[in-house]
């Protein structure tokens, strides 16, 4: 693997190898951009197979967190982390105190957070070495749970598709089918609900479709069905990957707009794939951008609920501009939400070069 060729193919500016002895600690942090400010991304942990497996995703997750925070209009830049490990076995006080100082070595260029396999008290203990982490508990100073945050983007994601596609200014009536009744999914039911659309449920755990059954009227289906299920809103709040050649066949929603991460299997094919099929996507990291912006204020040591929903609430309008974009240039909406990434990622490029001329 020739690291230094794929991060300039990537655009990164760097890559740090850290290792301790004594704790056993092998990880990866990846700076892609900091153009517009700290770069900010979550600390996976997972069991990679292999390193290069490790070093791919820690690659591909920094750039996207790019893309999220300037699309999103935040003043951060894109980074990420992983631990190579099982976050069942191998998880410590002292790995993670360990990551923790290489962290803080970078002198805030790189910000840390939770993600999938990492926990709000593994963050504690990240804290005890670097003022650099984000996303605590609100009892320890932080922002605490961002989920209520991204449904909430993801619910005026939903409303901006629905203007835009169907040209309704309300969801009264307006079927969703949401795919997953956890944290983001449970929130956004509410959201949705009070809004007065209908609603369509499936998760795998049987208590969590029954709570939004019995607390919203939702409708129940089992599994896959929900591909298939009759409604205007697919609304995925689970998995990665669920747009995928199998599933894209059985679609026969107007609209997919959900907080799930990675939902498009590839791109640049699925993304093609729902343009041809007339279904309009909101791009996953720009709709379930919540809960980034949510981070930001307490990164800013501005944290204020208002602020955050304000800011959260604007998802709309950025919605909204993709949207034209892809339209006027006949391009994929994930296509156009990286060039509004781009566009501002270049303003601010510009702005320096200005300054220093
Ligand atoms: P969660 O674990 O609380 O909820 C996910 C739910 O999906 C669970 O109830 C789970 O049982 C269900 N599920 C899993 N497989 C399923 C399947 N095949 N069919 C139906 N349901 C299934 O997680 P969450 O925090 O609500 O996050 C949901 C998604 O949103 C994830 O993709 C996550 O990466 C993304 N996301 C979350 C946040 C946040 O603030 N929590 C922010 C950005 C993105």
């Amino acid at each position: 693997m020739k690291i230094l060729d794929l991060i300039s193919r990537y655009g990164h500016e760097q890559i740090v190898f850290c290792h301790e002895q004594a704790t056993g600690l092998r990880a990866v942090i990846a700076i892609h951009n900091t153009i517009l400010g700290p770069a900010l991304g979550g600390c996976r942990m997972w069991p990679f197979e292999s390193e290069e497996e490790a070093i791919m995703d820690v690659i591909r997750l920094s750039r996207g967190m790019t893309y999220k925070n300037a699309a999103a209009g935040l003043n951060l830049g894109g980074g990420k982390a992983v631990i190579i490990g099982d976050p069942n076995k191998d998880k410590s006080e002292a790995l993670f105190r360990a990551f923790g100082r290489f962290v803080q070595s970078l002198g805030g260029r790189y910000i840390t957070a939770e993600d999938v396999g990492t926990s709000v008290e593994d963050m504690e203990y990240i804290k005890m070495e670097t003022e650099f982490v984000s996303g605590l508990p609100e009892q320890s100073g932080g922002s605490g749970d961002p989920s209520s945050f991204t449904a909430l983007g993801t619910f005026e994601g939903i409303r901006a598709s629905v203007k835009y596609r169907l040209g309704l200014n309300n969801l009264k009536g307006i079927r969703v089918a949401i795919q997953g009744a956890g944290h983001v999914g449970y929130y956004l039911c509410e959201l949705l609900h009070e809004a007065g659309a209908e609603l369509i449920v499936s998760d795998i755990f049987e208590e969590k479709v029954e709570k939004v059954v019995s607390d919203f009227g939702a409708e129940a289906v089992e599994g896959d069905a929900i591909y298939s299920v009759d409604a205007d809103v697919f609304a995925p709040c689970a998995l990665g990957a669920i747009v995928n050649d199998d599933s894209i066949e059985k679609l026969k929603f107007k609209i997919i707009a959900g907080g799930a991460n990675n939902q498009l299997l590839d791109e640049k094919i699925h993304g093609k794939k729902l343009k041809e099929k007339r279904i309009l996507y909101a791009p996953d990291y720009l709709i379930n951008a919540g809960g980034v912006i949510n981070v930001f204020f307490e990164v800013i040591n501005e944290y204020n609920r208002d602020r955050v929903t304000k800011k959260v609430k604007n998802i709309y309008t950025i919605l909204m501009e993709v949207y034209h974009i892809a339209d006027k240039e006949d391009i994929t909406t994930v296509e156009a939400a990286a060039r509004l990434a781009e566009k501002r990622l270049n303003l601010i490029k510009n702005v320096h070069q200005n300054y220093l001329r």
